[in-house]
Order: C-alpha cells, then sequence, then structure tokens
C-alpha cells in the first residue's frame, strides 16, 4: 500500500550518450539534457527514469532558469536550500543559445 513520493528533474551534462524518451534525438557527451526521476502514486509507485533534450524539457528548463537552479523536485518546486543546485552561469548562456525563444518569453 502506497509508496514514497518522489519527483524530480535536474539538469546534467551527459558523460555518455543517451537518447531523448521523447524525441529520440542523440544526446552527445558533453551535451546538457534533463534527467527525470519519478515514483509515487502519479506512477503506481512504479520507478520512471527518462532522459529529455533541451528542446523536449522545455517548461521544465524555464522554470529552472526563472528560479535560477538546476534541479526541480514535487511539482515545479525547487529546492529552497544549497548552493550546489544553483544554475551555474555557463550552462543558462549555453541553454539560451540553444533556445532562444525561452529568452524572450522570460522578458515578457
Ligand atoms: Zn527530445
Amino acid at each position: 500500500m502506497g509508496c514514497i513520493s518522489k519527483y524530480y528533474w535536474v539538469l546534467r551534462r551527459a558523460n555518455k550518450e543517451h537518447k531523448c524518451s521523447r524525441c529520440g534525438v542523440v544526446i552527445k557527451p558533453g551535451e546538457l539534457y534533463v534527467y527525470h526521476f519519478g515514483v509515487g502514486m502519479g506512477t503506481n509507485c512504479r520507478i520512471i527514469r527518462r532522459w529529455w533534450c533541451l528542446t523536449c524539457a522545455k517548461d521544465e528548463i524555464e522554470e529552472m532558469l526563472k528560479n535560477n537552479v538546476r534541479k526541480l523536485a514535487g511539482f515545479y518546486k525547487y529546492p529552497a536550500k544549497g548552493k550546489m543546485w544553483q544554475l551555474p552561469k555557463s550552462w543558462r548562456e549555453e541553454i539560451l543559445k540553444q533556445t532562444p525563444d525561452i529568452e524572450n518569453e522570460n522578458k515578457q
């Protein structure tokens, strides 16, 4: 009966090749991607792991940029403490270069 709910999205740099779980694009070593881990009532207690390219994780990336963090936990909440989850400036610039439309949306 029941299980511990745990959901998070974390921005990572690939050290090996992954395939995007949504569009199938190859995420090459050195590229940024979003790793999603989820388990809880929403998944029937089954562990879900996903690898998403920046384009497919657009909503999560936008939320990360807004809060200047590289990890979201629960439902679009970010860890309140700990500098280890701060979004490095160089990563931010890299994301904005790859997805220029996010930058424009954040300015509005
Ligand atoms: Zn994708």
